[in-house]
């Protein structure tokens, strides 16, 4: 007898390439049938087959306060008796784009869009029109979505598909992307000293959770910065993943690395499709209508999920929020670590604020190289013990974990249960 989720699955395959609408859902890096969700309520969430699991994808990041959060969906329902879309200026806009600026100071203009892809894209459409120059300096291993001058050597599903460049990507356009290694200082300035003039953008994921999770030397942003304003190009922080998940600043405020512009996502559109690009006045003071950049979007800035990021923004500026969140992430990253020790497997966890990273390795990654080092098989019998225990991490070895605010100590010690049990399995 097939489950509800396989006979779901057959029929999805049907009608959707894949069965999918986005690459890694379909479990292709770990094998087996994705679960299909009926829904989710604080940290749980609930497939078709009545199954239910600690969720630590939240989404791929956006639902940081958990599931079905009371405040945000009040917000949502009130935004939506108004009206869903009008295609004119309305006021949550406004607040939205106030609350951003006050909370993340590098922004001093911001311009909401609907996803990470069209933020980054923007970004450096932006950073070409505002230098006159063409070339785009990105990481091995960072993902800013599926642009094509961004799917060059990237991370995510791209990785987990093990296809970092994709089909249909002009090599003309390819070729105005210079891809250098996370972390390394002096490729940096290698490439600055060669080619400083035809640089327009940096940019990086300031702390890196499309390889899996690696953390930035201080230098290496601190570099990016000097070399970016020496030599006049624009450095660009995608934030569509840090940003209100590591801090409430972001990544920017934790390292004290001002950036030029930066693009956010996910978390600031609560589980609903927004995203935003913000930074220097001068640089977004070019975008149309002021300015010769142009850039536009139906649904940008949608009333209705607006109100969802606002809502759950509201939520995250509570006292001791991020201090609580990356308390409990700290505990489930220790708490699985030793897990693994006890049992002989080599692995490892850390977390930077609400997100974490998991590896078959002794040590923490620091580059891409790195994470490729770490045991995937034994990455992906880990997934399947734990999902089949009811607890829900991406289903790759190259993707960022994540902890909302609605995982109670309680969730995260029947998680660290549910590991000892499969590291025991892992290790035999
Ligand atoms: N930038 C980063 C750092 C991301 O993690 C992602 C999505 N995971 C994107 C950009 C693209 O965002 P979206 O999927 O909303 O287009």
């Amino acid at each position: 007898m097939q489950s509800r989720n396989e006979s779901l699955f057959e029929r999805a395959r049907s009608a959707i390439p894949g069965g999918v609408n986005s690459p890694v859902r379909a479990y292709r890096g770990v094998g087996g049938t994705p679960p299909f969700i009926v829904r989710g309520s604080g940290s749980r969430i609930w497939d078709a087959d009545g199954k239910s699991y600690i969720d630590y994808v939240g989404s791929w990041g956006p639902l940081i306060v958990g599931h079905a959060h009371p405040a945000v969906l009040a917000a949502v329902r009130a935004a939506a008796e108004d009206g869903l879309s009008f295609g004119a200026p309305t006021e949550r806009e406004v607040e939205m784009a106030e609350v951003l600026k006050r909370l993340v100071p590098s922004l001093e203009l911001v311009r909401l869009v609907s996803s990470g892809t069209e933020a980054t894209m923007t970004a450096l459409r932006l950073a070409r029109g505002h230098t006159g120059r063409s070339l785009i300096v990105k990481f091995e291993g960072c993902y800013h979505g599926h642009a094509d001058s961004l799917l060059v050597k990237a991370g995510s599903g791209a990785l987990t598909l093990g296809s970092p460049d994709s089909a249909g990507v002009p090599p003309e356009i390819a070729a105005r992307t210079l891809v250098l290694p996370y972390n390394e200082v002096g490729a940096l300035e290698r490439a600055f000293g060669e080619r400083g003039q035809e640089i327009a953008a940096v940019i990086v994921e300031p702390i890196a959770g499309n390889m899996n999770m690696v953390v930035p030397e201080r230098a290496f942003l601190e570099a990016a910065r000097r070399l970016c304003t020496g030599h006049g190009a624009v450095l660009i922080f995608d934030e569509v993943m840090t940003g209100f998940r590591v801090a409430l600043g972001g990544a920017q405020a934790r390292f004290g690395v001002r950036p030029d512009l930066t693009t956010l996502g996910k978390v600031i559109g609560g589980g609903m499709p927004v995203g935003a690009v913000g930074g220097r006045r001068d640089i977004m003071e070019r975008l149309a209508p002021l300015g010769p950049v142009y850039q536009a979007g139906t649904l940008s800035g949608s009333p209705v999920a607006v109100a969802a990021g606002l809502a759950t923004l509201e939520l995250v500026r509570a006292p001791e929020f991020f201090e609580r969140l990356a308390a409990e992430t700290l505990h489930l990253a220790q708490g699985l670590t030793a897990a693994a020790r006890r049992h002989g497997v080599a692995f490892c966890a850390q977390n930077v604020g609400g997100m974490f990273g998991m590896y078959f390795r002794a040590a923490p990654p620091a580059s891409y190289g790195e994470v490729m080092q770490c045991d995937k098989a034994a990455f992906t019998r880990f997934f399947h013990e734990m999902l089949a225990r009811g607890v829900y991490f991406a289903p790759s070895a190259y993707e960022a974990g994540f902890v909302s605010s609605a995982h109670a100590r309680a969730d995260v010690e029947q998680t660290l249960a549910a590991a000892d049990a499969a590291f025991a399995a892992l290790g035999r």
